[in-house]
């Protein structure tokens, strides 16, 4: 009588194991994912490799696609276009306050906006641009690029010297998508704007959204600003 009980609770009682250890399988493999995944995220963030800044901009065109769907229209994307893609090394920085551009593209707006942004960064005696004609001799690589995937209007690609964190060479991006687009009405102060940005990183500046600055991370309201000329200045100190 007893075996025979045993043997009716067996069924069951298998099952019931069968379905605790697929439940604590999956619990395990979440958990495990979770873990990678944070630990991606991290590195994404703390890390200047290209792999890091690639899943960085992938993390990013996936938060932009959640936030661009609860955007209302395009007026609302524009105001807050970014220039979110770019590369920074803390404390990264040229060896002395000046570095040769060649200008690498075909579009009149955006040679204009180029070498109007490298007058007022000469102007300002924190740092001198010479524009060269040999790309081979170029420090820094002004060009365009077009996409619409991203919500940025501009990027710079930074590379250092690991040992001496010193910036080996630099490309800056303007992205036609946005900037030439006309449904996004972009004025070409904004796009003047968008290359000092751009150079301002390519000098070795971060974001700052603390205070009135060309480096706001998105906008592109402002041109090269007091405090702006002061972090270059600091930069380059000694
Ligand atoms: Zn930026």
């Amino acid at each position: 009588m007893k075996n025979l009980f045993r043997m009716i609770l067996f069924i069951p009682r298998l099952i019931f194991r069968m379905i605790w250890h697929l439940f604590w399988g999956i619990v395990k493999t979440a958990l495990v994912i979770a873990i990678i995944l944070f630990a991606l995220a991290y590195y994404a963030n703390h890390s200047g490799s290209d792999l890091a800044q690639s899943f960085s901009g992938m993390m990013d065109n996936v938060a932009a696609f959640f936030a661009d769907t609860k955007s209302d229209g395009l007026q609302n994307k524009l105001a807050n276009l970014s220039t979110e893609d770019f590369t920074y090394y803390s404390g990264a920085r040229w060896a002395q306050n000046s570095a040769t551009v060649y200008i690498d593209t075909e579009v009149p707006t955006l040679i204009n906006a180029y070498e109007t942004a490298i007058a007022n960064w000469n102007a300002t005696g924190a740092f001198t641009f010479t524009i060269v004609t040999n790309p081979e001799e170029a420090d820094i690589i002004a060009t365009d690029y077009s996409d619409s995937s991203s919500q940025a209007a501009g990027l710079a690609e930074t590379e250092i010297n690991a040992v001496t964190n010193q910036i080996s060479h630099v490309e800056v991006k303007l992205n036609t998508y946005y900037l030439l687009n006309d449904s996004y009405s972009y004025t070409l102060d904004r796009i003047i704007h968008t290359a000092e940005h751009e150079l301002g990183h390519a000098i070795g500046l971060a974001h700052d959204d603390s205070e009135t600055s060309v480096m706001q991370s998105s906008g592109s309201y402002y041109g090269i600003q007091e405090a702006d000329i002061s972090a270059v200045q600091q930069l380059y100190a000694d």
